[in-house]
């Protein structure tokens, strides 16, 4: 809760749910796995900026996200940290296949989003793989597809497989990030994540995080968010 925070916190926003984890400033005081709090030391992450610090707290309860926050700010670990920790808790394992869907909006982005997660997740067991478009592998892909934990993926390659990669499977998911969303939407992507989030599972958590509050991202936080809480973080100027 807001008073739990430091006066001078940065924080635009909140958020009105309770989180006895508000007050945190280090990942280390997160009740993260032991496997995460490795994978973030040796990854040199100590301290959290604001919007991990703001949004962890709440994510890390299970509540859904609508996160605001300027390019740089730390977005990525706000949302691997919890998918990571979401499916650690389920004790997911090789057999239980897709447990978390990652959208981004280019391949360049979904990449780094893939190497910061083998970073900070090396300590876990769960497979991972990257599916975006533009590479001529997609039949090997689909054999495949089922074996993966998390999907790191741009919109029009996994609209891809959930058209003709037989017995795709995600009726098992656990957590949905739209990473980027002004920019998924900016490209030209809205129709694909419509169709995206009304073939998923509805009982997931979702987060959303975006640079920018755009009309379209409300509209998509309407279709896809549950209750979420709204964590916008902005520079003290
Ligand atoms: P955004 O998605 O908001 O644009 P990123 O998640 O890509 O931001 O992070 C921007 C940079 O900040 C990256 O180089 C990342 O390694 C670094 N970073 C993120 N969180 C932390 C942190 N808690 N401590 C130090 N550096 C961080
Ligand atoms: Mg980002």
């Amino acid at each position: 809760s807001l008073s739990q925070l430091p006066a001078d916190a940065p924080v635009g926003r909140v958020g009105n749910g309770f989180s006895p984890y508000a007050g945190c400033t280090r990942f280390d005081q997160l009740p993260l796995s032991q496997k995460t709090k490795d994978g973030l030391r040796e990854s040199k992450y100590v301290e959290m900026t604001d919007i991990q610090r703001a949004s962890l707290p709440h994510s890390l309860c299970g509540r859904d996200i609508l996160g605001a926050a300027k390019t740089g700010s730390g977005k990525t670990l706000a949302f691997l940290i919890p998918v990571v920790e979401k499916l650690y808790r389920a004790r997911w394992g090789p057999e239980d296949g897709v447990g978390s869907i990652i959208i981004s909006p280019t391949r360049e982005l979904a990449g780094q989003l893939f190497d910061v997660l083998k970073s900070v997740g090396k300590h876990h067991g769960f497979s991972a793989g990257l599916l975006i478009g533009g590479r001529k592998d997609v039949d090997m892909e689909k054999e495949h597809v089922n074996d993966l934990n998390i999907l790191i993926c741009t919109p029009g390659r996994l609209l891809q497989h959930m058209d003709e990669t037989p017995n795709f499977d995600c009726s098992q998911l656990q957590v949905l990030v739209l990473d980027e969303a002004d920019r998924i939407l900016d490209v030209g992507f809205k129709k694909a994540l419509n169709a995206i989030v009304s073939q998923l599972p509805k009982h997931r958590q979702t987060f959303l995080f975006s640079a920018t509050q755009t009309k379209s991202v409300q509209d998509l936080a309407r279709l896809s968010l549950k209750d979420p809480e709204y964590l916008s973080v902005h520079e003290e100027s």
